[in-house]
């Protein structure tokens, strides 16, 4: 499917409105002013003077309006990165299972990963619970909101600790291939759980292109296709992934913790030098076989830790 914007003024978008009178929609998305259904071709024009053409025709529909339309930069890069797995301008206000990992650059800890179901009717709720960007809170304001989102949202949580992790990577899969295997798994669980009720769509944190995506996927039984977005900076896009991404923090954070407990003092979070030196205490405790059981081993980390234990 071709998807074309172009920006054009509100003199046009009434013209459009009148040309296209006789297969309008009844239904408006938000921010629309009106959507249409032509011969292969939706169109949607939005008061922000954007006018969006989806389908086999998007070309040549545009095509015939560009003359009119006033050349725009923003338009001209939304033309460029619109691809069929862009969420739809209207998914802030949709039913959406969001999707978002947690862990993927801390050496010590496990990669988790959850799927959160949020639907329009919870949006407002969640924002009043102080839903937003997990990098922007600190990990106790998020246990707090956590604890809330687990007994209001349909959610998934996978967590994958290092000595499964490790056991993948060294069987040859990327890390790249983890994750979307554990953000397919996670979607899957919400989609059943949800069964029969269907989301609008479904917004993956976008770690990797699509494509790449679904071919690390290709080797699974199910892959879950249907209205999946894929957008970087997510939990600005939809408050599933803000919530999704603060439960996975809060598990993160959790299990992180346990496992400070198990190694005897509190490991440090990230990959910087003080998880050098941490690994190399950790070694000199328990053994470097017992590193497998909490670190992801591939880190540049170990081999530095090993270094400064010499
Ligand atoms: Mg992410």
């Amino acid at each position: 499917m071709s998807n074309q914007v172009i920006q054009v003024s509100a003199a046009t978008i009434e013209k459009m409105k009148q040309h296209y009178g006789s297969m309008l929609n009844p239904k408006v998305p938000q921010g629309g002013i009106f959507s249409a259904k032509a011969p292969s071709c939706n169109i949607t024009a939005y008061k922000s003077g954007k006018v969006l053409f989806q389908g086999a025709r998007a070309e040549a529909e545009a095509a015939r309006w560009q003359e009119s339309a006033r050349p725009s930069a923003a338009a001209k890069t939304n033309t460029k990165q619109q691809t069929p797995y862009s969420p739809p301008s209207s998914i802030g206000t949709m039913s959406i299972i969001g999707s978002d990992e947690v862990g993927t650059g801390d050496y010590f800890g496990p990669v988790t990963v959850v799927a959160a179901y949020v639907s329009k009717e919870q949006i407002p709720l969640l924002k009043e619970l102080g839903v937003r960007d997990s990098k922007d809170l600190t990990d106790d304001q998020i246990a707090k909101i956590a604890k809330d989102l687990r007994s209001i949202l349909t959610y998934s949580s996978l967590t994958l600790h290092n000595e499964k992790y490790n056991e993948l990577q060294q069987r040859g899969m990327n890390q790249g291939e983890i994750k979307a295997w554990l953000h397919n798994q996670a979607i899957g669980k919400v989609l059943e759980k949800l069964n029969p009720t269907k989301p609008e769509g479904i917004l993956i944190d976008q770690f990797v292109q699509p494509a790449t995506y679904y071919k690390y996927l290709a080797k699974q039984k199910t892959v879950h296709r249907e209205n999946v977005y894929f957008s970087t900076k997510g939990e600005s896009v939809h408050l599933a992934v803000a919530a999704a991404s603060m439960l996975a923090r809060y598990s993160f954070v959790k299990q992180f913790g346990e496992l400070s407990k198990k190694a005897g003092f509190t490991l440090p979070k990230g990959a910087g030098a003080q998880v050098d030196a941490a690994a190399a205490k950790l070694i000199r405790m328990q053994g470097q076989e017992k590193l497998k059981e909490f670190a992801k081993l591939h880190f540049a980390n170990t081999e530095k830790a090993l270094r400064l234990l010499k």
